[in-house]
């Protein structure tokens, strides 16, 4: 059995690998897709100390550092589900799609999130060419353009805020009649001499040329006309979900189906820790994850070692 099993290997996952091997411990990295959301990510300019790095590049560092030390790396591998401790100190079980189980005397789970798609033509087309998903990540790419977000809850309406402070123009579209966001953060955007918001408004196209967006279509859907915006790009903003569907019933999740951890990456079950954008960490960016996993080992380790 290892002493540390880590489900996902992602920044959160290799950072958790590499605190956990540096500790002389029998280490193992289970992950589904090795470097996470990192492979979909064009530029990375927020990674402190790194200027300026792409997705696979980072992807392959992440990998590399993991192998510099004694970690067995199990890449496409896809965890289905976790069986806790009999009793305290006994071994805890992860199945695997494939059938097979490992087990381990902790585990820490580091499975990541996706953004919910808005599955129009042109999304993934134009992905990375004017469609994006991070407005602290890619807002400052759009600076003096025209973008939209798709979204009118709070994280739409944070993204739109923060986009207008950096682009030309912003256009805000809502599915709904009215914005979900906080009234707070509603009446902020409302103030703000660069933006347009369109409720009851359904995004039906994200249109492109070259290899770039230039536009939205949108349906008014109180009169059923069709609009075009014109713009560069387009930030969707309906939801990030957690990977975290395999765990429901076993370990705490909060509505949003995050994984539930306190400061130290504890999960509500003995031994099973959790670290990134799976869990309730605030704020959910490379560097963050990173420091999460290296929390998450480090708990780890320490629970490890106050056990007979
Ligand atoms: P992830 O990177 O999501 O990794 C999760 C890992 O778990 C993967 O290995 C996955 O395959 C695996 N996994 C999932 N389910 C299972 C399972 N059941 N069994 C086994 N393995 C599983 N952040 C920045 O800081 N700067 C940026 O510029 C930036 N740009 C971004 C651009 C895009 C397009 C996207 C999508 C995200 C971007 N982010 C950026 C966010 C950043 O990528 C994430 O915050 C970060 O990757 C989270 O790391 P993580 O390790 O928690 O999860």
């Amino acid at each position: 059995p290892y002493d540390v099993l880590i489900v996902g290997g992602g920044p959160a996952g290799a950072a958790a690998g590499v605190y956990a091997a540096r500790k002389g411990i029998r280490t193992g990295i289970a992950a589904e897709r090795f470097g996470g959301q990192v492979n979909d990510t064009l530029g990375i300019e927020n990674y402190i100390s790194i200027l300026e790095t792409d997705g696979p590049k980072l992807a392959a560092a992440l990998e590399a550092h993991a192998r510099a030390y004694d970690v067995d790396i199990m890449n496409l591998q896809k965890a289905a589900q976790i069986i806790p401790a009999e009793q305290p100190g006994g071994l805890i079980q992860v199945k695997m799609d494939n059938g097979g189980t490992l087990q381990a005397k902790t585990v820490i789970l580091s499975t990541g999130a996706r953004w919910r798609n808005v599955n129009v033509p042109g999304e993934a087309e134009y992905k990375n060419k004017g469609v994006a998903y991070c407005p602290h990540c890619d807002g400052p790419l759009f600076k003096g353009k025209r973008t939209a977000v798709i979204g009118g809850g709070n994280s739409g309406v944070e993204a739109a805020i923060d986009l207008a402070g950096i682009v030309a123009h912003v256009t805000l579209i809502e599915f709904a009649d009215t914005l979900k966001a906080d009234a707070v953060l509603v009446n902020k955007l409302k103030s703000l001499p660069n933006v347009t918001i369109h409720t009851n408004a359904q995004t039906t196209e994200i249109t492109g040329a070259e290899g770039k967006v230039n536009g939205l279509k949108y349906k008014d859907r109180a009169t059923g006309e069709e609009h075009t915006v014109p713009l560069e790009g387009v930030f969707v903003q309906i939801g990030l979900v957690p990977n975290t569907e395999w765990l429901k019933g076993t370990v705490e999740l909060s509505k949003f189906g995050e994984i539930i951890i306190d400061a130290k990456g504890h999960t509500n079950v003995p031994g099973v820790f959790a670290a990134g954008d799976c869990t309730t960490v605030p704020y959910k960016q490379i560097v963050i994850a990173a420091g999460a996993g290296a929390t998450a080992a480090l708990s780890a380790f320490d629970h490890l070692i106050r056990q007979g």
